[in-house]
């Protein structure tokens, strides 16, 4: 059975106190819940040092970015190898902001994961399509080019490591949530392209996330899709008294 996963991306949000006061309101929120549920949370990269060293968390730390080098003349630019050696588990990859603000390609983005693997570093590989392509009925084609150019050269052991995460990039952010069948329908995508390539026992192993204005609200019915197995949490991973909720998603 395949992991269910719900993931918060703090992207570049939260000051010290801030940051501190919302982890231990999540340990304290998440100790208790169904060992099932994988909760994973991607704060700014300066408090995952601190936060990896709290004992008994239940929750994994992820990195929102990281470099393909190994190290190295890269000012500013964090190595996986860095990642591995505190004991984060897993890194955001190919998340929508940082294709547009800082440009990254599927082939930057296939670098990175292979970066990550190499240092037992688990990849969340974030896809999706913008209005405009979805709009053009092109939002197919486009997802099955950003997953076959990063991922497609990973052989089965490879791939099963990774996490995937459909992200439309007009649901980010903007309050507008993909409904429930535009989901699954793209999840239900997904796994069939994992299936063509490599098998279907493997394309069943894997997870597949949701991103995309997931709050309280929607979580249940989008969790509740056969393909959907967690969520991406943005805006609604800030606070604990609406990140919690959506891992309740999964109850009932
Ligand atoms: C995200 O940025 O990954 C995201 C899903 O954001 P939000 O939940 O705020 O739409």
């Amino acid at each position: 059975m395949r992991k269910k996963i719900v993931a918060g991306n703090w992207k570049m949000n939260l000051n010290y106190d801030e940051a501190v006061a919302l982890y231990n309101d999540l340990k304290n929120g998440v100790e208790l819940m169904d060992q099932e549920i994988k909760v994973i949370i991607a704060p700014s990269a300066i408090y995952l040092s601190e936060f990896s060293q709290s004992k008994n968390s239940r929750i994994a730390l992820a990195a929102q970015n990281c470099n393909e080098n190994k190290n190295g003349a890269y000012t500013g630019e964090i190595s996986p190898s860095m990642l591995a050696a505190l004991g984060i588990q897993y890194c955001l990859v190919g998340h929508s902001e940082r294709r547009a603000y800082f440009k990254e390609s599927n082939e930057l983005l296939k670098l990175k994961i292979d970066a990550l693997l190499a240092n037992s570093v688990a990849p969340i590989y974030c896809f999706g399509e913008v209005l405009a392509e979805r709009e053009a009925g092109n939002h197919f084609n486009l997802v099955k080019d950003q997953i076959s150019k990063a991922l497609f050269h990973l052989d089965e052991e490879e791939i099963l490591k990774v996490i995937f995460a459909y992200e439309p990039v007009w649901a980010i952010g903007t309050g507008v949530t993909a409904n429930p069948d535009q989901a699954e329908e793209m999840h239900g995508f997904v796994r069939e392209l994992l299936a063509e390539k490599y098998d279907q026992s493997i394309a069943d192993e894997i997870s597949i996330l949701y991103g995309g204005s997931c709050k309280p609200s929607n979580a249940k019915e989008l969790f509740a899709n056969s393909d959907v197995d967690g969520g991406l949490i943005g805006g609604a991973a800030l606070k604990a008294e609406t990140f919690i909720p959506v891992i309740n998603g999964f109850r009932e």
